[in-house]
C-alpha cells in the first residue's frame, strides 16, 4: 500500500520552504522528481542533495511558472527526460505585503501571475501527460489565509490563495473524465527560511495561537501531498484540506491558552 515508487512527480517552487518539503518526502519515497523553481543555481544543489534520498532520478528544471510559455517548455522538458508526468504539485508562490490604500496595479498583476495564473499554466502545460498517466494528480498549495482566514496587508495575497480553490473545483469536475484528480492543501503557518526571518520571538508569539503548539514544517504539507498522490487516494477530488495543528479552530486566544 502508498507506493509511490515508479511515480513522476513534478513539484514546482521546489528549491525552498514548502516546496523543497513536497520534493523531499516524494524524493525519500523513491520517486522520480523534477525539481522547478526560476534559479539554476538552486536548482543544481537541490538537485544534488535530493539525489542522496531515494531510489528514484531528480531532475531540475529552471522555469518562470508565470509565464505560459516557460510553463509548456517546462512540461515538455520533464516529459523528455523522464518520460511522463503522474503528478504535479503546484506549489510555486509569493507572499510579499501590501496595504489596500497603497497596493499599486503592478503589485496586483504580480501576485495574480505568480500565484494564480502560474497553478493554471502548470496544469495546461501538464495536462496531456497527467491524462496518459492514467491516474494523474494535480495537488495545489494554496493557504488558510484568503479561504479561511485574513491578515491585514494580504489581501491580494489573500484573493490569490482563493481564486485556486476556484479553479481547483472545476478542475476537478472537467478533469474527472481523464482519471485526474485535483486538490488544494491549505498549509497554516509554516516553519520556512522567510518565516524564520522574523525572529525566534515572533515564531514563539505564533505558535502560542496554534493547539498543536508548535508550526508546521514542510514535511507536514509534504506528508499529505504524498498521500494524495497514491493510488489509495484516488476517490478524492476537488478537496481544499487544511494542514495547520488546529490554528484555524480556537474562537479566541484564550480557547488555546485555557489548556496550556
Ligand atoms: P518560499 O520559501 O519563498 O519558496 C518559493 C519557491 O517558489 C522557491 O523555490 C522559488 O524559487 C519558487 N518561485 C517563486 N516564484 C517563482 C516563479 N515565478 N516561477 C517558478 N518558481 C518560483 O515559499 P513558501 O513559503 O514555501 O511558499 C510556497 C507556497 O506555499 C506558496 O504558494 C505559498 O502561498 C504557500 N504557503 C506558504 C505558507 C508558509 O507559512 N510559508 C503558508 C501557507 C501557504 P525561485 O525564486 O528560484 O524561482
Amino acid at each position: 500500500m502508498f507506493s509511490l515508487i515508479g511515480k513522476t512527480v513534478l513539484v514546482t517552487g521546489a528549491t525552498k520552504g514548502i516546496g523543497y518539503g513536497i520534493a523531499e518526502v516524494f524524493a525519500t519515497a523513491g520517486a522520480d522528481v523534477a525539481v522547478i523553481a526560476r534559479s539554476s543555481a538552486d536548482i543544481d544543489r537541490v538537485v544534488t542533495e535530493l539525489s542522496r534520498l531515494g531510489t528514484g532520478t531528480v531532475i531540475g528544471v529552471p522555469a518562470d511558472v508565470s509565464i505560459a510559455e516557460s510553463c509548456r517548455a517546462m512540461g515538455a522538458a520533464v516529459v523528455d527526460r523522464l518520460g511522463g508526468i503522474d503528478v504535479v504539485c503546484a506549489n510555486a508562490g509569493i507572499m510579499p505585503q501590501a496595504p489596500i490604500a497603497t497596493m499599486s496595479p503592478a503589485e496586483l498583476s504580480t501576485m495574480l501571475d505568480v500565484n494564480v495564473k502560474s497553478t493554471i499554466y502548470t496544469v495546461q502545460a501538464c495536462l496531456d501527460a497527467l491524462t496518459a498517466s492514467g491516474a494523474g494528480r494535480v495537488i495545489i498549495t494554496s493557504s488558510i489565509t484568503g479561504p479561511i482566514t485574513g491578515y491585514p496587508g494580504w489581501a491580494h495575497y489573500g484573493a490569490s490563495k482563493a481564486a485556486q480553490l476556484g479553479f481547483m473545483r472545476t478542475a476537478a469536475i472537467e478533469l474527472a473524465p481523464c482519471e485526474i484528480t485535483v486538490n488544494a492543501i491549505l498549509p497554516g503557518n509554516i516553519r520556512t527560511e522567510g518565516l524564520s526571518a522574523l525572529g525566534e520571538d515572533y515564531l514563539a508569539s505564533m505558535a502560542a495561537a496554534i493547539p498543536a503548539a508548535r508550526l508546521g514544517t514542510p514535511a507536514d504539507i509534504g506528508h499529505l501531498a504524498a498521500f494524495l498522490a497514491t493510488a489509495e487516494a484516488g476517490y478524492i477530488t476537488g478537496q481544499a484540506i487544511v494542514v495547520d495543528g488546529g490554528q484555524t479552530l480556537p474562537e479566541s486566544f484564550d480557547a488555546v491558552s485555557t489548556v496550556r
